[in-house]
Parts: C-alpha cells; sequence; structure tokens
C-alpha cells in the first residue's frame, strides 16, 4: 500500500486534479490519496476567521462570498455532466452554508478551526465526485474518524492505527481511499489541525499507521532544492536525502516539508518521495534512512525567531544556573531552538512568542534581558557536515558583510545554524549559495 498526498497547487485547478487522476491509476496498487485544500483557500478561511474574530461581520461576509465564487466556477470546468454537477453544487451549498451561519455565532477558537477544516473537506469531496464521474472507483475516508491528537497536540499514532486498520478493513477490496490532510480531532473530540502545511505530517501519520511502502509528497517542485527558490536563484534539486537531513531541513524552514513530517517516516522507517505534479518524470528527492554522502546538502531559513539574552554576573562559577532558566521555557510550553552560552550570558532563540511577556517577566529575576525580535535562523544541512574540512572557514569567509547574532555548532552533527536579523536573510541565503554551491 502507499500513500500520495497532494498540495495546495496540485489540486488547485480543474486541470490539475485530471493530472492526479491519471497518477493515481497508473497501477494496481493500494493507495490512500491525501489531498490538501485547493491552494488560496486556507489563507482565504484564516483571513474569514480573522475579519470575524475582529467583528468585521461585513468584511467576512464579502470574503465567504469571494471564496464561494471561486468554488462556483472551479465546478464548472471540473465536471462535465448535468448530474454530477448537481451534486457537487450540493457540497459547496452545505459548506458555505455553514460558513454563513457562522457570521452569526460569537467567535471562539474551536469555531475558527471549524472554519479552517472546510477546505480539506470541500477539495476531497469535490475530487471524489469528479473521480465517481470519470467512472473510477474509491472509497472517500472521514479524516476526523481516525486522524486524532492528544492534549500536548501530539498525534496518537497507535489510535490512529487502530481506527485506520478497521476503516479499511471495513473497505476491503477497495484500491482507492481519498481522505482530507490537515484536519484531526483534538483531546476534547473537537475538529482540529496539524498546523500550516499540515497535510505533510497528515500524509507521513497514515503511511505510519498502515504500513505504507512509501509516502509520495506531490507538490509544485521537482524535489527538495539546495537553497530556497524563492530567494536564491539557480537552486538545484537534491536527489537523495537520509532522514537527518531532511528532517533538519523541514524543522529549519524549507518550506516544502511541515516541520513534524519526516519523523513518522524515521521512526517508522519508510520512504518518503518528493515529486512534482506538474513533471511527475522527475526524479524528484527521495528521502530514506541512510545517507548517500557525507558534507553540505542544503541550506534553509526559518523566519520569526525571537532571540533573548540573558546577562548575569551571579552566572560566574554557579551551577543551577541553566535549569533555572530553562524552566521557565518549560512552564510556559516554549521550546528553544538554539542556545549559545558565555559565563556571563546566555542567548537563546523561540519561534513562539504568545508567551513572551510572562517568559520575560520571570527571567528578570536571574539577571538583564535583552530581546531581538524578527530575527532568522539559517541553517546549513548535510549529513555529518560538522566533520567536514574548512566548512566553517568557508561559512565565515561567505558571510563578512552580515552581522550575525549567533551561531551554533556542534549540538547536531547535520547542522550548522546562524542567526541573523530578517533584513539580513535574503544576502545571508544567497552569499551562502555562492560561497558553498557555486
Ligand atoms: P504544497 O502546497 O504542495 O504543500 P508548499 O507551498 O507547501 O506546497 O511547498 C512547496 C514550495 O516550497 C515550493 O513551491 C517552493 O517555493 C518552497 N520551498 C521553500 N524552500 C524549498 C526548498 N528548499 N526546496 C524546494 N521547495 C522549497
Ligand atoms: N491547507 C493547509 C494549509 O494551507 C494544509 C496544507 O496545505 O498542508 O496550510
Ligand atoms: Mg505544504
Amino acid at each position: 500500500m502507499k500513500v500520495m498526498k497532494f498540495g495546495g497547487t496540485s489540486v488547485g485547478k480543474p486541470e490539475r486534479m485530471a493530472e492526479i487522476r491519471k497518477l493515481i491509476t497508473k497501477d494496481d496498487e493500494t493507495k490512500i490519496i491525501v489531498l490538501s485544500a485547493l491552494s488560496g483557500t486556507t489563507n482565504a478561511l484564516t483571513e474569514i476567521s480573522d475579519s470575524l474574530a475582529k467583528g468585521d461581520r461585513e468584511i467576512a461576509k464579502q470574503r465567504i462570498n469571494a471564496l464561494e465564487n471561486h468554488y462556483q466556477n472551479f465546478i464548472v470546468d471540473l465536471l462535465k455532466s448535468e448530474a454530477y454537477f448537481q451534486k457537487a453544487k450540493g457540497i459547496l451549498a452545505e459548506h458555505f452554508e455553514f460558513l454563513n451561519i457562522i457570521l452569526k455565532i460569537s467567535y471562539s477558537e474551536a469555531l475558527n478551526k471549524d472554519i479552517l477544516a472546510q477546505g480539506e473537506l470541500l477539495s476531497t469531496k469535490l475530487f471524489s465526485i469528479y473521480l465517481n464521474e470519470q467512472e473510477i472507483a474509491h472509497v472517500w475516508l472521514p479524516a476526523l474518524d481516525f486522524m486524532t491528537i492528544d492534549q500536548n497536540n501530539e498525534p496518537q499514532v497507535a489510535a490512529i492505527r487502530e481506527k485506520l486498520t478497521k476503516l479499511l478493513e471495513a473497505n476491503k477490496g477497495t484500491k482507492l481511499f481519498v481522505t482530507q490532510g490537515y484536519i484531526c480531532r483534538n483531546a476534547k473530540g473537537e475538529i482540529d489541525n496539524l498546523k500550516r502545511g499540515g497535510s505533510d505530517y497528515s500524509a507521513s501519520l497514515i503511511a505510519a499507521a498502515v504500513d505504507a511502502s512509501v509516502c509520495e509528497i506531490w507538490t509544485d517542485i521537482s524535489g527538495m532544492h539546495n537553497n530556497d527558490p524563492r530567494i536564491v536563484k539557480n537552486t538545484k534539486p537534491i536527489k537523495h536525502l537520509c532522514f537527518e537531513e531532511a528532517a533538519e531541513l523541514a524543522y529549519f524552514g524549507a518550506k516544502i516539508l511541515h516541520p513534524a513530517s519526516i519523523w513518522p517516516a524515521q521512526y517508522f522507517n519508510f520512504p518518503v518521495k518528493l515529486l512534482n505534479t506538474m513533471e511527475p518524470e522527475a526524479p524528484g528527492t527521495l528521502i530514506e534512512r541512510d545517507s548517500d554522502s557525507e558534507g553540505v546538502k542544503a541550506i534553509a531559513a526559518k523566519d520569526s525567531i525571537t532571540a533573548i539574552k540573558i546577562k548575569s554576573s551571579r552566572m560566574l562559577l554557579a551551577y543551577g544556573f541553566l535549569r533555572k532558566i530553562f524552566e521557565v521555557f518549560e512552564k510556559y510550553e516554549t521550546s528553544i531552538d538554539m542556545v549559545t552560552t558565555s559565563e556571563v550570558a546566555v542567548s537563546l532563540t523561540i519561534d513562539n512568542d504568545s508567551n513572551l511577556q510572562q517568559i520575560i517577566k520571570e527571567l528578570e529575576m536571574f539577571g538583564n534581558i535583552e530581546i531581538d525580535k524578527d530575527q532568522t535562523i539559517v541553517s546549513i544541512v548535510g549529513y555529518h557536515i560538522s566533520k567536514t574540512e574548512h566548512l566553517l572557514a568557508k561559512v565565515f569567509n561567505s558571510l563578512t558583510e552580515i552581522p550575525v547574532r549567533m551561531v551554533s555548532f556542534g549540538g547536531s552533527q547535520h547542522n550548522i545554524s546562524i542567526l541573523v536579523s530578517h533584513e539580513h536573510k535574503e544576502k545571508t541565503l544567497q552569499l551562502l549559495n555562492k560561497g558553498l554551491f557555486e
């Protein structure tokens, strides 16, 4: 059995859905197809939700109408026969009626999650109607019946496996299943999600749950590139990555993969392939356990980082100081990405600053606090790069004109991270590309 996940741009146009149909019916292997929302939909739903939260009902209504219009046009091009067109109209009526009803309900976080879930429900239902029109046998699986997260927002792999296995067994003989990425139920049983870009994570969790032979992530680019193609010219696709490399790149900002999408593959040991829906014959990137080479593979960047410096002469020769500092972050459920220490100061970075004020308040008991917002972590990733000769010299020689705020080396064997302020991000990526790859 294999899992094939198609992202927003891959399902975003009716002709793309036709391409997907070809890709998923090429052979007889049993497949679970995981779809994202049509491109732009989750952004639109976020905006609708934001306007509701602010009490701008009129603007929310306008946004709902614009989105509905988009879908009405979409189904005209997607479906040929009147009967299936009417079915699709019925689906749109159901989901847009829901969105119109929420205009009258008071806003809550739970309602926000309900709103965000509409995108994947719509894309998979429309795709299912399209497959029916094309007479392709399949079963539509509701992700909300098997994809669950616990109180800490961690996926419950064992429960997912049990529920999904039952659903598949109830549909014995079915070769094709279509389900939603991104959406899930939380510990309270409410609709929730796996965070932006979460369909990749859904796909790898599903692959883990069914012991899939491979998890294919189909997107709009032919695999992981060696640098961010939106910022750097002439980036190149990477044919092979090991799990450690892919996990570091995903975690440190390579948008092509959700940050958490690699650990299920690593833990349950199945390969992940990154492939291009628009260029299906391209080799893409194969991600698997063994590495094929050592040295620098790629550079990625993670934005919206806050750097915190705690300066204290009390730290001099004191033990237990770091524990006290880290306990503050634990208390506020805030994870730390980078840490550097000197004898009298500790600098660290966080990517979630929702509890920053409380954290600062508690840290002030230990010393003087300095905060730098809008920082970017730039990571240089490759298997065993920490052993690569002259690498640090190359990195620093490339960056003579960039004010570097922090450096982290040796924490992971596969990653060197530097922190720069966001305004220097583009230049940093470009200079490193030149220094390391050209
Ligand atoms: P999908 O909607 O299919 O999930 P995403 O937009 O989430 O697609 O991810 C694909 C995009 O990631 C590419 O179009 C590309 O612009 C961006 N991207 C950023 N960094 C990289 C990288 N290192 N390699 C490939 N793509 C990258
Ligand atoms: N639709 C969701 C998003 O845009 C999930 C995904 O596409 O992976 O974030
Ligand atoms: Mg994505």
